[in-house]
């Protein structure tokens, strides 16, 4: 009987460590970049080069997250509104960055603007070099008829896309309201992906992403309902610590790491299956002891 009891906890114990293998994991495992903060801060590190995909057989480079979820949210648009916007920007590599700075610089130069005021007026719509969001894929620039100007929020496109995009993990990343935070100005055209819940969140409290980051960084955790998913979002600076149920890991860009761990109903069942493992395991040991 004592025997049967001994087998019987060791098969106990190794159903327990594959399970808390397969769901824990630590922010050096893994980094998806999802939720990377990249402004005139916090810069891309040097030599960043994102796994890209084509978007629809054009040259226009994106994550492959971001093409899968603007290419449903495109054809949604055209379904409702008889026509969609084009993607006209994608992946920008740091050279595109410089060129782009350099001739609108320049062409403000050329207009006769002091190199003070040609600076500064560039820079509200011109992301410095390595500062532009372009460079990890996950940037797309819509546009009706190939401008990019803040009048597209006064079409159907711009409006539908202020209310909806977050239904496809995308947020508008520079509202009017939050140019002093994100240090560019509005641009209604310009839509960064960051994957659900993120965008839910950022939607329902009005956060742009340097807001969410430093909520996220003040709380440590930030927990969201959504249907029977519980969402706990984590913010660490320790690349060691270890979490259950994670289904992202995105390095911040601002020096620590963002771990989005869910709850939903399937898991919940297994982590209850796990404690009363747990349960039967304590009680055959006191009664092995006993
Ligand atoms: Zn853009």
């Amino acid at each position: 009987m004592a025997k049967l009891s001994k087998i019987l906890v060791i098969s106990a114990l190794s159903i327990i460590t594959m399970s808390t293998t397969a769901f824990a994991q630590t922010p050096k495992d893994t980094d998806s970049g999802l939720l990377m903060l990249v402004n005139a801060e916090y810069r891309i590190p040097d030599g960043f080069d994102p796994d890209k995909v084509m978007f629809e057989d054009t040259y226009y480079l994106m994550r492959e997250e971001a093409a899968e979820n603007i290419e449903i949210m495109l054809d949604d648009m055209e379904n409702e509104l008889g026509e969609a916007p084009m993607v006209v920007s994608t992946y920008r590599t740091y050279q595109k960055q410089v060129d782009l700075f350099n001739t609108d610089y320049n062409g403000k130069l050329a207009q006769g603007l002091s190199p003070e005021e040609a600076m500064k007026q560039t820079r509200r719509y011109v992301a410095l070099p390595g500062a532009s969001e372009h460079h990890t894929a996950l940037a797309i620039d819509l546009s009706n008829d190939g401008t990019l100007e803040e009048n597209f929020i006064d079409t159907e496109a711009g409006k539908w896309i202020k209310k909806n995009c977050y239904k496809y993990g995308f947020v508008v990343r520079y509202p009017k309201a939050k140019e002093e935070m994100t240090g560019i100005g509005y641009e209604p055209w310009h839509i960064r992906y960051v994957g659900r819940p993120h965008s839910d969140i950022m939607y329902a409290n009005n956060w742009c992403l340097e807001e969410y980051i430093a909520a996220l960084e003040n709380n440590g955790m930030i927990t969201w309902a959504d249907g029977e998913t519980i969402w706990q979002i984590y913010y660490t600076e320790n690349e060691n610590a270890v979490y259950s149920n994670v289904v992202d890991i995105s390095n911040s860009n601002t020096g620590g790491y963002v771990v989005t761990t869910h709850k939903g109903k399937e898991i919940i069942t297994k982590a209850e299956t796990v404690s009363s493992i747990a349960y039967r395991r304590n009680k055959l040991l006191s009664r092995l002891n006993g």
